[in-house]
This record gives structure tokens, C-alpha cells and sequence, in this order.
């Protein structure tokens, strides 16, 4: 057989039912797909005529009794055999074709690619419609009518204007289409930063004439003005040089229908080797961390898109508002694709390095400021950190811990001024400032910082931190976790002495609370007022923390140790006391004392230690 060669058919019977049921997602989207076209159409006409006095707009009027939505543009409009070429052709796209064609410099600003968005129109219509002129020589107006987007009619059109006119009549079950707060709701979410004027109208039916009675005002016919839907220029686009910190923050406030300022912000702006635009703004926190959404807006060349796509913007970033503009990135079709896209991935890491540019920026120039946002933004920046090494290595050296007396030290700041009061490269910290103020206290007294851990992520944090943060040795301890740091130095002597009175205290306090799984251990520590300290180890307080969060069904016993003070009157009394009911209550009252310094006492325990208490008491008297 001879060579042949050729090209594959697709025929509109095959393909306009995969474009009705597959190609978009969302319905909605082909009022964005018919106003995009009326953009271009005047975004070509702009070009072929520059410095025109033509007002170009976008008009979209809802005729919710007919039930047609009508696009109106003043564009470039279309020949007969435009609409031949480019209506009739499925997949064939006219604004591919006109950016070959045309030689001017300005290329930008055309949206359509694919050449499929206007069949968008038959997810909705059973009738689309196409009035339109060319604003060429000698052009005819043409009217074009199908039903299902594979027959249609064309034929002499009415339009005596350039320009062109889309009229959708709405199908029975697309019905809430074609309602006014719909296509509203529909163009302020797509349309909002369009980059020519787009207005919608409203056909209001008429009021009945009623036969005015003599003396007696006429009804007035309410006559709507059309409603600009893109009031707002995409600031987006403009140098950041030339947004003054009002615009940004105007921005913010249009944009996230808020009263708030943002915190800062990072203007993302290049052509090269993307083509990247957007605005990323670190909001205030409002609530706590985990329950908070941010928003981040999409848009291809000033269209939206969607909000919060995870394959562009890193999941961690999703903490913050804004707007990133990627005109490059065929969005309009799927979105599974983008996901193993190398182009894709580019982006994604370019964003995160800006935002970590921004963190360092501000470090190393503005300190006080940053110090004054660390609140706000340390849950977020943690999270990045856990969530993407490139970013934890960016931004390891801005991290900041607050200590309890409202200082703002990095981690080396931190080892190096407590070097040699602690063993080791060690932090102190706390989850509760409050709760635990009695260890905080003893640690202030030894002219050792303790830094605030009390956010939800912190309990990761920490742990994230001491096998990442490349520094040998360290580890994060609570204030509760030992009382090392506290002990006297003792002789051999007393230390066995301690080792035989540590037996007997042992029996006393576990008979005396009832815990029987209670550490005692009996040493000298430097405060002699203090009888007592509950601790418990660091690493196993974690785990059973981490099982609280995860909802593990089992429950792990917590493991605690009394550190009793063998230089505290109260202490020494008890190892001397016979037995008896006075040394009993005792034990079980600095028990109690002892745990109070660590977490509330439960409900029962409350009431036995008040009652004790008073007992207590009564013995003093008598
Ligand atoms: P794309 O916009 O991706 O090229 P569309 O299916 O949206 O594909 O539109 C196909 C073509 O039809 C456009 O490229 C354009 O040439 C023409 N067209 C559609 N709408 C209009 C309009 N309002 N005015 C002028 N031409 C239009
Ligand atoms: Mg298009």
C-alpha cells in the first residue's frame, strides 16, 4: 500500500459531549470563559487601533424572565469567515492564531488558549446565540444559532455596531443561572480584576402603568444602573516600586473584605524564567493555629482561577492570603496534571524562597519589627520548617524564642548566654508561664532564660528541632523535667545518708498517696524553703502528650518523681516523725503542694486536699 498520510478528525458529535460532562469542573465557569473572549476581543481591537477614544467594556445583562444572559463586548468583532474559522472549528483558537499573526511588541493580555472555552456556553444553554460585526472593511453583521454547539445556522446578522454579542438562553435544569445574585456571585469571584471594564445590568421587568389618580404620584419604573464588577486595578501587576504601602494595605482590605492590616508582605514579580506576579500577605492571627485558613487566589493573566491550589502554592503557605498570578499555566483545563509538573514545582519553590527572603530581610535589618510579628507568624514559620527543608535552611537562623521575661533570643543567642549554667546545649522551656511559675522561678534565680514553648505546634517543634537544628547535643527541656539544675553539691557522706532516708520516704509518700508507681528520691537542693518538686522526664511526658493529641485509645502511665529537698525543715521533721496520722497528712500534703506546681488538681483531689488542710490546721491549734 502506498504511503498516506493526514490528520486525525474529531467531530463535534464526538467531542462536545466530553466537553459538557469533563473538560470544567464547575459550571459556573463558562460566564469567566465568555467574558474572557469579550476581553480579548477588545484587547485585539486595543492593539490594531492604539490610542483609540472607544470606552471598551464588557456589559453581561441577566434577563431573569426570558431567562437569557446576553455578553456584550465593543471588541474586534467577527467576519462571516471568522465565525467559520473560529466558531466552527472546535479547538481551533483564534487568539493562538492572532498572536502569530500579529507583529506589534505588546503581546500580552490575550487569555484564551485552547479554543474551547466558548462551547463552555452549551454546559449551561440550549440556545447560544452570536450577533456579531468585524470591525474590518466592508464587513456584513452575522448571526450564528445552535443548539447543542454541533448544528447551528448562520445567517444575515443585527448588530450595526462593532463588536459582538453572546446570548445564552438558559436550559430548564441550569435555571439558577440565570438569576441575578448568581452571575454576580459568579462574576465578582472570576471577574473581579479583569483588565478591561466588566459591567453586569439587570433587565428589570416593567412595572404595570398604572393609571396615575389625579393628585397621586406615578409609580416609578426602578431602572438599574449597570454595576462595575472590577473596580479595583490588580496591584499585582504594578512595579513594587511604584505601590505605596496604603495601596498594599487598600489591597488587602478589598480583596479579603476585612477592616484588618495585614502584618507584611512579599510582592512576587518576575518574567524570568517564569512568568510570576502576585502579592503574599501574612495576616494577623486571629485564632488559634490549626483552625485558621488562609486564602490564596489563583489567577491566569488577571482571571481567577480557584483558591488555594496545593500543586502551585506549598500547603504551608496556605497560612497566608493573597494573590499570585501565573499567566503561563494552562489552568483552565486540569488540574491533575500539574501535580508531576516540573515547571509547576519551579514555581512552587521560587514562592517559598521569596517568602523565605522576606523572614531573613527582616531579620537581619529590621529586628525590632520582626520581633514585634514573631507572635503573629512563629506557628507558620514552624510549620514550614517541619513541612519543607529548603525552607527550615533558609529561615533556621531567624527563629526566634520568646523567654519568659518578653525577650526575643535565636537558639544561639540562647546557648551561648546560658552557656555553662546548664549541662550541656540545653533550652528551658515552658508550656504554661502561669502554671508553671514556681520552676520558672527556681531556673530565674540561677540566671537561666526559659523560653516560651505554650503553642500547639511547639510540642513537635521541639522535637523537630533537636534532631534538625544540626547542633550536637541539644535538647529542649520543660522546666519540670529535672531538677539537676537545682542540687547542691554534697559529700560522700551525706549523699549515703540521703541513699538510707530516701528508703524510708519512699515507703511514707507511697503509703501516704496511694501511688504506688510514685519515684522518690531525696537530694539537697540549693532553696532549702522548698520541700518538694514534682518532675518528670522530658522524653516520656512527650510521648504520652503526642498520644493525647492523636486520640490514642491507650492510655500510657505517667511517670513522675518527687524530688524531695533533704535540706528543707519540713523534709528532714518527716524522716525524724514517728509514724503516725499527723506524718501521713503531711506527706500527702506536700504531695499535693508538689503537683499543684505542675497541673490543677482534679476535682476530687481538690476537695481531699482542702479537707486535709483544715485538719492540718486544727493539729496546729491544738
Ligand atoms: P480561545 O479564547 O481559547 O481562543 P474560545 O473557544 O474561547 O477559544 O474562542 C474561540 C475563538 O472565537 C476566539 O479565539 C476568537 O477568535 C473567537 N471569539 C470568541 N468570542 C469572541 C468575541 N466575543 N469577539 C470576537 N471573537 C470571539
Ligand atoms: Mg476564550
Amino acid at each position: 500500500m502506498a504511503l498516506q498520510q493526514g490528520n486525525i478528525s474529531i467531530h463535534a458529535q464526538n467531542i462536545m459531549p466530553i466537553i459538557k460532562r469533563w473538560l470544567y469542573s464547575d459550571k459556573d465557569i463558562f460566564i469567566r470563559e465568555l467574558v474572557s473572549n469579550g476581553c480579548d476581543a477588545i484587547t485585539k481591537q486595543k492593539m490594531l487601533t492604539p490610542g483609540s477614544e472607544d470606552e471598551y467594556k464588557v456589559t453581561v445583562t441577566v434577563d431573569e424572565k426570558a431567562g437569557e444572559i446576553r455578553f456584550s463586548d465593543n471588541g474586534i468583532g467577527m467576519t462571516a469567515d471568522e465565525v467559520e474559522k473560529y466558531i466552527n472549528q472546535v479547538a481551533f483558537s483564534g487568539a493562538e492564531e492572532f498572536l502569530k499573526n500579529y507583529e506589534g511588541d505588546d503581546k500580552g493580555g490575550i487569555i484564551g488558549h485552547f479554543g474551547l472555552g466558548f462551547y463552555s456556553a452549551f454546559m449551561v444553554a440550549d440556545q447560544v446565540t452570536i450577533e456579531t460585526l468585524s470591525g474590518s472593511e466592508g464587513a456584513a453583521a452575522v448571526r450564528w444559532v445552535s443548539e447543542d454547539g454541533m448544528a447551528f445556522t448562520m445567517s444575515e446578522g443585527s448588530r450595526t455596531t462593532r463588536g459582538t454579542d453572546i446570548i445564552l438562553h438558559i436550559s430548564e435544569e441550569e435555571k439558577e443561572f440565570a438569576d441575578e445574585f448568581r452571575v454576580r456571585q459568579v462574576l465578582n469571584r472570576y471577574c473581579g480584576f479583569m483588565n478591561t471594564p466588566v459591567y453586569l445590568e439587570v433587565v428589570k421587568e416593567e412595572a404595570p402603568k398604572a393609571e396615575a389618580a389625579e393628585g397621586e404620584e406615578a409609580p416609578s419604573i426602578e431602572v438599574k444602573e449597570p454595576e462595575r464588577i472590577n473596580p479595583n486595578a490588580a496591584l499585582w501587576l504594578k512595579a513594587p516600586k511604584d505601590c505605596t504601602e496604603e495601596e498594599y494595605k487598600q489591597f488587602y482590605r478589598d480583596v479579603f473584605h476585612t477592616y484588618e492590616d495585614p502584618l507584611f508582605y512579599v510582592h512576587l514579580n518576575v518574567d524570568y524564567p517564569f512568568n510570576l506576579k502576585g502579592i503574599l500577605y501574612f495576616p494577623k492571627l486571629t485564632n488559634d493555629f490549626g483552625t485558621r485558613e488562609g486564602e490564596i487566589k489563583l489567577f491566569s493573566g488577571q482571571v481567577f482561577v480557584a483558591d488555594n491550589i496545593k500543586e502551585v502554592i506549598p500547603e504551608f503557605l496556605m497560612l497566608l492570603k493573597g494573590v499570585i498570578d501565573c499567566p503561563d499555566l494552562p489552568l483552565n483545563v486540569s488540574r491533575s496534571f500539574l501535580q508531576n509538573d516540573g515547571y509547576v514545582k519551579k514555581l512552587s519553590a521560587y514562592i517559598t524562597r521569596k517568602v523565605a527572603d522576606k523572614l531573613t530581610g527582616l531579620f537581619n535589618t529590621e529586628r525590632d519589627k520582626y520581633e514585634g510579628y514573631w507572635e503573629d507568624i512563629h506557628p507558620f514559620v514552624k510549620y514550614g520548617c517541619m513541612r519543607d527543608n529548603k525552607f527550615f535552611d533558609q529561615v533556621k537562623d531567624t527563629l526566634l524564642y520568646k523567654t519568659t521575661g518578653g525577650a526575643h533570643v535565636t537558639l544561639s543567642e540562647y546557648l551561648s548566654k546560658n552557656e555553662g549554667k546548664l549541662d550541656g546545649k540545653k533550652v528551658i522551656y515552658t508550656s504554661d508561664p502561669t502554671r508553671q511559675s514556681a520552676s520558672i522561678a527556681q531556673y530565674e534565680a540561677e540566671g537561666v532564660d526559659v523560653v516560651v514553648m505554650d503553642a500547639l505546634i511547639d510540642l513537635n517543634f521541639v522535637s523537630f528541632m533537636e534532631y534538625s537544628a544540626g547542633v550536637e547535643g541539644l535538647s529542649f527541656a520543660r522546666v519540670d523535667a529535672d531538677a539537676a539544675t537545682f542540687q547542691k553539691e554534697v559529700s560522700e557522706d551525706e549523699k549515703q545518708q540521703h541513699q538510707a532516708d530516701e528508703k524510708v520516704l519512699a515507703d511514707l509518700f507511697t503509703a501516704a498517696t496511694g501511688n504506688s508507681d510514685l519515684t522518690v528520691q531525696l537530694t539537697a537542693l540549693k532553696d532549702t524553703s522548698m520541700p518538694g518538686m514534682l518532675v518528670q522526664d522530658e522524653q516520656g511526658r512527650r510521648f504520652s502528650e503526642m498520644g493525647k493529641i492523636y486520640g490514642q485509645d491507650f492510655k500510657l502511665p505517667e511517670r513522675y518523681t518527687l524530688v524531695l529537698n533533704a535540706d528543707n525543715a519540713v523534709v528532714k521533721s518527716l524522716i525524724q516523725q514517728e509514724a503516725g496520722e499527723q506524718r501521713d497528712l503531711l506527706a500527702a500534703q506536700l504531695y499535693d503542694l508538689a503537683r499543684m506546681s505542675t497541673r490543677p488538681l482534679e476535682k476530687e483531689e481538690i476537695t481531699a486536699f482542702l479537707s486535709r488542710s483544715n485538719k492540718l490546721l486544727e493539729m496546729l491549734c491544738k
